[in-house]
């Protein structure tokens, strides 16, 4: 876990971020044209409009992620499971950089949140 190697997966990361970015906006921007469609009609606009909501609240929670392994890594504590402070594998962050929790925890926080016993960080105001 070098330096170099800390560099590198910052860009990544910022670039993954413009592009979650850019996604959002582009589908923020769809959902609000197509705000005036009558839900009781069974507008097939509605359903398009469903899909980019669903759409829209998994790039949220990408963001999420990739926002908070940026803080990480400003703060140095990239890599290092946030919930039971665990080393994260590396080969684990080379398919998911943006990952902040280790397999174990990341597994546990999912099935608590498929329960409904733990509400999901959202960034929303
Ligand atoms: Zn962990």
């Amino acid at each position: 876990m070098g330096t170099k190697n800390q560099t590198s997966r910052r860009e990544i990361l910022e670039v993954e971020r413009r592009q979650v970015m850019a996604r959002l906006q582009g589908l923020r921007e769809a959902v609000q044209i197509e705000v005036d469609t009558d839900p009781e009609e069974g507008d097939p606009e509605v359903h398009e409009r469903e899909k980019n909501l669903t759409l829209i609240a998994a790039l949220e929670g990408e963001m999420l992620s990739i926002e908070s392994a940026l803080r990480a890594i400003k703060r140095g504590t990239y890599g290092i499971c946030e919930r039971c402070g665990e080393p994260i594998p590396p080969e684990r962050l080379e398919v998911r950089p943006e990952a902040t929790l280790c397999v174990k925890c990341q597994a546990d926080v999912e099935r608590l949140l498929r329960r409904g016993i733990m509400r999901p960080r959202t960034g929303r105001r």
